[in-house]
């Protein structure tokens, strides 16, 4: 039986310009695509552009419009991280775009990823953190807006905190926001998710694993009706900015309890990036590649036979 292949989105070709020695690893976007390329379980598609409109559903017009025309303060562009351009503005309507692409295929398929997206420090205010909008934010809303959809769970196991998030959602009873995080890591200071999870350096696989499976659980009794998985591989031990200890098969033994999950209990799903920042950028695009190579395996298991 003919198996569909599963829909992926990408944004890499907007660049946009940053510094020698900067630590965005800009490159890993493109490096993961190519990677994923010839695996035929995977459609992979450019991502629309988002509009204004759709931004406009979560954030504030001021920050959208600074931001869009380029005029926001020298010290809100410090906040992001990233030198402004009208390079950058494509590439970030883009990022955003992507996610909503992906969030509409998992309606429309059960399935949606993009490989990019996950830009969890964004508030409605003010972006942070190499995040300018909230990719995850817009794309809930514009489900909400477009399908007849309501409860959705967020399971960001980035290793810093999904703050912009939290504080987003933080009076919306029906978004179950989870975080599982470096308690010393960056922000410095946290804000509220429905359920946190703060991890001490130096964390192991199992410590990972026997901590995330109780919170998984809470995430889905919420009874959500879509699943956004972000999906950042920065608890790797090889991480720059890491801090936990996790090793590549435990980021796939994360990978495989929590993709397993969601499509055990058939719940449309979302998988965006987030970070990663190992020295070698290979490490850091194997990982992420064994996130989408792990929703290959448990959502088409039959098609390579
Ligand atoms: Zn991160």
């Amino acid at each position: 039986m003919p198996v569909e292949p599963l829909n992926l989105f990408f944004c890499d070709q907007y660049h946009f310009p940053l510094p020698d020695g900067h630590k965005f690893p800009l490159t890993k976007y493109r490096l993961l695509r190519e990677k994923l390329s010839s695996d035929e379980r995977f459609r992979i598609q450019p991502a629309e552009l988002a509009t204004r409109e759709d931004v406009l559903r979560v954030h504030d017009p001021t920050f959208v419009d600074g931001f869009l025309e380029g005029t926001l303060p020298p010290a809100a562009m410090r906040r992001i991280g990233f030198p402004g351009s009208p390079e950058l503005v494509k590439r970030i309507l883009a990022s955003v775009g992507s996610t909503l692409c992906a969030a509409r295929s998992a309606i429309r398929t059960g399935f949606g990823g993009t490989l990019a997206g996950g830009t969890h420090h964004a508030y409605r205010n003010e972006g942070s953190g190499f995040c300018v909008f909230n990719d995850l934010a817009i794309a809930i809303s514009t489900l909400r807006a477009e399908a007849d959809l309501k409860k959705a769970s967020i399971i960001d196991l980035d290793v810093h905190q999904g703050d912009g998030t939290a504080s987003i959602f933080s009076d919306d009873p029906d978004v179950f926001t989870l975080s599982l995080h470096g308690e010393r890591n960056f922000p410095l200071r946290k804000q509220v998710s429905t359920l946190d999870i703060p991890l001490p350096d130096g964390t192991s696989d199992g410590e990972y694993l026997e901590a995330l499976r109780p919170a998984l659980t809470k995430a889905f009794d919420f009874g959500p009706e879509v699943v956004f998985f972000q999906a950042g591989v920065d608890a790797l031990a090889t991480d720059s900015l890491g801090r936990l200890g996790l090793s590549p098969e435990g980021m796939a033994a994360r990978d495989e309890l929590v993709i397993g999950e969601v499509r055990r209990r058939n719940i449309p799903l979302v998988i965006t990036l987030g970070g990663g920042y190992s020295n070698p950028i290979e490490l850091t695009v194997a990982a992420h590649s064994r996130t989408f190579l792990t929703a290959a395996d448990v959502y088409s298991p039959c098609a390579s036979i």
